[in-house]
């Protein structure tokens, strides 16, 4: 019987290996963490992450053969597949500050793994890394191993937050990279049986680990540039009259273009799609690429310029001033389903109305007041400089922000509504009941295209809507 650790406890180590236990009972799998907080969460009936589905996988398995711990290095060294889903965040400082991936949290996994480590082990890179990690991890391993051999495996994920559970039960396709020598495509051989469980033979791909690392860095690059693209057409749409809907439905019934992933709106947001593509463009200077390192650019640049508009948008429509007047944000996540706040285009729009004096209240079904004050205090907003945010303040400082338990009281009393998140409850509120409870001329701004603007013109809003023509 394999017995997998995995280290990690997050938005990607919790789900994958929650459904890897329950599609293989007779693995034992083991997930840890540094934070007690965590895995007091895995351990209790409140998850520490929300994810549809993702309760009942955990209920089902967990004290069969899932276990949560923090006791890292006892499960470490009992395993004989470690996964590695640590977090990789911008590096802060230092070389590459801004955009190289900061792997500290990574070396210290490996030094760990090295130090605990008695059996030979395979480890399976589950964070996003840059391309030739691999080769830095098995220099630690090498190095201060007693004599342990180790093989380093790349098996990105590609789960997307809101739909995790629905993603690891049906991937597209799995990925695994390994190196090409017999021992190499033995450990390959050992990760493929586990996915092959419940994955179909032709979605699990294997490749060598340079391509498995990159293919990762590609593919949120690649997703995250089709955002900006439609975006950027957005702003065309508004200057001429044109329906970015009615573009984006043509455009995708090109069977070459295909229409998911086509929706404008204030931007993409995130732990993941600006990171890696920093990373990119990071790595592509240091490999004297500087041409595409540019290209890549100009998709966060996009991205940046989108959310500046909107706030923009807001401020002039509402006669060039915001200062002292109530806006209603519906929505602070970065996406529906999900409680994640990281990188949330809502944090910019929010810091940009504050930034103009308006008075904020927000409200989102799975953010907490803690996380909005955390989010909001900590960035200063600065659109010449977004990459280089200072904080400002200590969580808990004093703003004009409200977080309410409801739509409604958010916009009791307030001049407009921003939908900054597309959840699906959103689309269906009592939107005459608002426009009575708000100030006159009553404004909606929907930074994700969910409500009918016609519908709420009847009721007698002035509505802006992304790429949509505007109200005269
Ligand atoms: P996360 O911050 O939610 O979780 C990382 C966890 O690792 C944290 O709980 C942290 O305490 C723990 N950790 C850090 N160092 C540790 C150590 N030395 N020992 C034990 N635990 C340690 O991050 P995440 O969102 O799960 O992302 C993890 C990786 O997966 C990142 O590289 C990310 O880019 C990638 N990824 C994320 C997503 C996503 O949707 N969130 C999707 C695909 C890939």
């Amino acid at each position: 019987m394999v017995k997998i650790c995995c280290i990690g406890a997050g938005y990607v180590g919790g789900p994958t290996m929650a459904v890897i236990a329950l599609k293989c009972p007779d693995v034992e799998v083991v997930v840890v963490d540094i934070s007690e907080a965590r895995i007091a969460g895995w351990n209790s009936d409140r998850l520490p992450i929300y994810e549809p589905g993702l309760d009942d996988v955990v209920k089902r398995c967990r004290g069969r053969n899932l276990f949560f711990s923090t006791d890292v290095e006892r499960y470490v060294g009992e395993a004989d597949v470690v996964f590695v889903s640590v977090n990789t965040p911008t590096k802060t400082r230092g070389l590459g500050a801004g955009k190289a991936a900061d792997l500290t949290y990574w070396e210290s996994a490996a030094r760990m793994i090295a130090d605990v480590s008695r059996s030979d082990k395979i480890v399976v890179e589950k964070s996003t890394v840059p391309v030739k990690t691999a080769e830095a991890i098995e220099k630690i391993l090498a190095h201060n191993g007693r004599g342990v051999r180790y093989q380093i495996l790349s098996n990105p994920e590609f789960l997307a937050e809101g739909t995790a559970v629905r993603d690891l039960f049906a991937p597209d396709r799995v990925l695994i990279g390994g190196r090409e020598t017999p021992e190499g495509q033995a450990a390959v051989k050992v990760l493929k049986g586990v996915y092959a469980r419940w994955v179909p033979e032709d979605r699990i791909i294997t490749t060598n680990l340079w391509s498995a690392e990159l293919s990762k860095l590609a593919a949120n690059a690649f997703l995250a540039q089709r955002i900006s693209s439609v975006n950027a057409i957005s702003a065309l749409c508004e200057a001429t009259g044109a329906d970015v809907a009615e573009v984006a439905c043509s455009i995708g019934k090109d069977s070459r273009i295909g229409p998911r992933f086509l929706s404008a709106s204030v931007g993409f947001g995130g732990s993941c799609f600006q990171k890696d593509i920093l990373n990119l463009v990071y790595i592509c200077e240091c490999y004297g690429l500087p041409e595409v390192a540019e290209y890549w650019r100009q998709v966060i640049g996009i991205n940046d310029y989108q959310k500046s508009r909107f706030v923009n948008r807001v401020v002039s429509s509402m006669f060039n001033t915001v200062a002292g007047k109530k806006v209603a944000v519906l929505g602070f996540a970065f996406k529906k389903d999900t409680g994640d706040t990281r990188e949330t285009p809502a944090i910019d729009v929010c810091r940009g109305l504050l930034g103009d004096k308006a008075v904020v209240s927000i409200y989102d079904p799975q953010v907490t007041e803690e996380q909005v004050r955390r989010d909001l205090a900590m960035r200063k907003f600065d659109w010449d400089h977004p990459r280089h945010l200072q904080p400002v303040g200590e969580p808990g400082d004093q703003q004009p922000v409200a977080v309410t338990t409801d739509a409604y009281e958010a916009a009791r009393d307030a001049h407009a509504v921003c939908i900054l998140t597309e959840w699906e409850d959103f689309r269906s509120l009592d939107y005459r009941r608002m426009y009575d409870v708000m100030q006159k001329p009553a404004f909606v701004f929907d930074g994700r295209n969910i409500v009918d603007p016609e519908k709420l013109r009847d009721i007698g809003f002035i509505v802006y809507a992304i790429g949509k023509p505007l109200d005269q």
